[in-house]
């Protein structure tokens, strides 16, 4: 059963995703091509990874700052064009080792992590791509701003190239209230940018406007 519904090979799991994905956008009335698939690659090695990108994958997805400076120069420098986002939370003491790694960083969730991000920023020059993130389900053990916090966040976040919003739903119940009012609130703070959607639920985050899906299991497999 699962060798009928689970294609195999990450080149076909791959190609699959993206199949999902330009569905969902359609069904919507979007363009599949404003959707950007992050393969999150967190706890695979190397050599898991180097199928997807000889697949012609780029983006890819790790949560701590540490393994991915193990793993990703080595593969970015055999595959030009890596864009890599940092999807997890993020210390406020690693904000500079993670602007100088990542392209994206889909964690910014407190003033500290603001002021660090701002100052490793004018320090290095280089300006990735921020998501604030939103405890969209108001969870005491997940990262995210507070709803009611949001707004002054943002307004600290001023100086920091802030693409959009993303957030994690909580687990079990439907995401799809979740996932529109993330994008609600995007709408009303005049962000373009929806991270949202992973492996459980990446096509109805799409139907709501996701413009980036952060997928693991589903390309690589279970993690340890
Ligand atoms: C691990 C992780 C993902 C990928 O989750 P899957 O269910 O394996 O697709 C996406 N987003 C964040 C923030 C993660 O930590």
């Amino acid at each position: 059963m699962i060798a009928e519904s689970l294609p195999t090979t990450p080149a076909d799991r791959l190609a699959a995703a993206h199949v999902a994905i330009a569905r969902a956008a359609r069904t919507a009335g979007r363009d599949p091509a404003g959707v950007e698939l992050v393969a999150v690659s967190k706890t695979h090695p190397a050599e898991a990874v180097r199928p997807l990108l000889a697949a012609g994958q780029r983006s890819f997805g790790e949560n701590r700052v540490h393994e991915a400076a193990a793993k990703w120069p080595g593969l970015a420098a055999d595959f030009p064009g890596v864009r890599l986002h940092l999807v997890g939370q993020l210390q406020s003491n690693k904000a500079r080792d993670a602007v100088v790694l990542f392209d994206v960083i889909h964690s910014v969730d407190r003033p500290s992590l603001v002021d660090a991000l701002g100052a490793a920023m004018a320090a290095t020059g280089r300006r990735p791509d921020c998501y604030v993130q939103v405890n969209i389900g108001d969870e005491p053990q997940k990262g995210g701003v507070a709803l009611g916090d949001l707004a002054a966040l943002l307004g600290r976040a001023a100086a920091l190239p802030v693409a959009g919003l993303m957030a994690v739903p909580p687990d079990g119940i439907e995401p799809a209230p979740f996932f529109a009012l993330l994008a609600k609130l995007a709408r009303e703070h005049g962000l373009a940018g929806l991270s949202m959607g992973m492996s459980g639920d990446f096509e109805t985050a799409v139907m709501l406007g996701a413009t980036c899906v952060r997928v693991g299991t589903a390309l690589f497999g279970a993690r340890e």
